[in-house]
């Protein structure tokens, strides 16, 4: 025990002194203890002590089948045996092309061709880039604007930064990012009473309506979470909203670009977000859902296991690049762009997808969470209880201005990991979660709350 315990603090001291931590104010570890985290299993992650903790949060968003899934194992084992690496100028391989063929059949129709990058960030920069070369080479090159929602978060490099409007993110690089516009939100939570949730959304239409009648001339592109503003903190919105933004994009000569890097992968219900938008009488016609032109996928995509992003895109836009001159190709790499290893770990997430009916298991799963997640719903601290597919959040009416890191730490000592953003409090759990770790869940959350408030 004494041996273990000095590994552990030890490891905490090396890390401190060696490893810059994402997202941190290092300051704060003099009194925050970091969790070294020894293996995972599952929804457990496991320190050096062996004291588990339910992963709550995904790691992050990504994981969607468990720590150390067997069968995704099993795929990048197989991998290494074969190929690491290669770079995709000039070389292609099969994990890659099967990714990108299984992914074309599986998207929002229209989506044939694949572009890889390496995180969601470069997901976002690439979409931007292609997005403003596209109409470059078709004869507009005015349209170099962008917009996005207010408290949209589409990652953290600086063109990113320039579509994110997440102050906390933005402030200290205000001088480095480009401006671009953002239009009002449909966040149901911003609703008067008495206004519903399509309704609301209908009116924040009504304005990027008015947004684009005035500047399309100059915008190259809307970008969109759909469903679900993560970052914001888990702002959920109709999605009646998409179909409109997919209307008005059409109408005014603008790409939309949806950034599905946190939503994909089955985490709102659907295998893809946009799949929800109701009926649009557009070009794009289809039951239910709308076509973005570009789709951006990352987090879950790799079950949580690599590093990969895919931004999928139209044959109209494939086709402006398509040329004799070299520099009306799209001239963006990263390294690692459509590494092997990332692939087949994205090909077992699809397999597992398919093999085990995860988007209908989820339903019911879903269904079973809502039912015991009563007395959370029902407790007299918690607000805006909500649920979007594999995604809930609620609101803690608090005193502690330093909620979120209270509820962190207090999360631990109940085997949880829980990561509130200010006082909303979310679950974002991988989809194995059993119904008795859903319990635990609701049970140990109601414990860590009912000792903060
Ligand atoms: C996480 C996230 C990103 C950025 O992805 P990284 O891999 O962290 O760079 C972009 N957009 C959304 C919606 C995200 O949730």
């Amino acid at each position: 025990m004494i041996l273990r315990m000095s590994a552990n603090s030890s490891l905490l001291e090396r890390s401190l002194s060696a490893v810059w931590h994402p997202c941190t104010q290092m300051k704060r570890h003099e009194t925050l203890p970091l969790v070294p985290i020894a293996r995972g299993e599952g929804v457990w992650l496991y320190d050096l002590d062996g004291k588990r903790y339910l992963d709550t949060v995904s790691s992050w968003w990504v994981n969607l089948f468990g720590h150390c899934n067997p069968r995704t194992n099993a795929a990048v084992a197989d991998q290494l045996g074969k190929l690491e690496h290669v770079m995709l100028a000039g070389f292609t391989h099969e994990p890659v092309v099967q990714l990108s063929e299984r992914l074309r059949a599986l998207a929002p129709s229209g989506l044939g061709h694949c572009f890889y990058g390496s995180d969601g960030a470069s997901a976002t920069e690439i979409a931007l880039k292609m997005s403003a070369h596209y109409w470059r080479n078709t004869g507009r090159p005015q349209k170099t604007e962008f917009i996005s929602l207010q408290n949209s978060y589409h990652g953290e490099t600086l063109g990113a930064l320039s579509v994110t409007d997440v102050a906390l993110f933005r402030d200290a690089y205000g001088a480095l990012i480009r401006q671009n516009a953002t239009v009002p939100c449909p966040d149901w939570r911003n609703a008067e009473a008495g206004v519903s949730p399509e309704d609301y959304a209908l009116r924040c239409a009504t304005a990027l309506e008015a947004h684009l009648q005035e500047h399309h001339d100059n915008i190259a592109a809307f970008i969109v979470e759909p469903l679900i503003q993560g970052a914001a903190g888990m702002a959920m919105y109709h999605p009646v909203y998409l179909s409109k933004a997919r209307e008005l994009c059409d109408r005014f000569d603008v790409h939309l670009i949806a950034d599905e890097i946190a939503v994909g992968m089955g985490r709102t219900g659907t295998l893809f977000a946009c799949e929800q938008a109701p009926r649009p009488h557009t070009k794009h016609r289809q039951e239910r859902g709308i076509s973005p032109d570009f789709l951006l996928l990352s987090k879950g995509i790799t079950g949580g296991y690599l590093p990969l992003s895919v931004v999928m895109t139209t044959e109209d836009i494939y086709r402006a690049f398509y040329a004799d001159e070299t520099a009306r190709g799209f001239l963006h790499s990263h390294s690692y762009t459509g590494n092997p290893l990332a692939c087949r770990a994205a090909l077992a997430t699809l397999d597992i997808f398919a093999e085990d009916d995860v988007l209908n298991v989820n339903r019911t799963k879903a269904a079973f969470f809502n039912r015991i997640a009563q007395p959370l719903r029902d407790h007299p601290k918690v607000k805006n209880f909500r649920n979007t597919g594999m995604v809930w959040a609620f609101e803690v009416d608090t005193p502690h201005a330093d909620f979120a890191q209270r509820c962190f730490s207090l999360g631990l000592q109940h085997e949880l990991l829980l990561r509130p953003m200010g006082n909303t409090v979310y679950f974002m759990p991988p989809y194995v979660i059993r119904e008795d770790e859903m319990q635990f869940l609701v049970t140990h959350t109601l414990k860590v709350i009912d000792r903060l408030i």
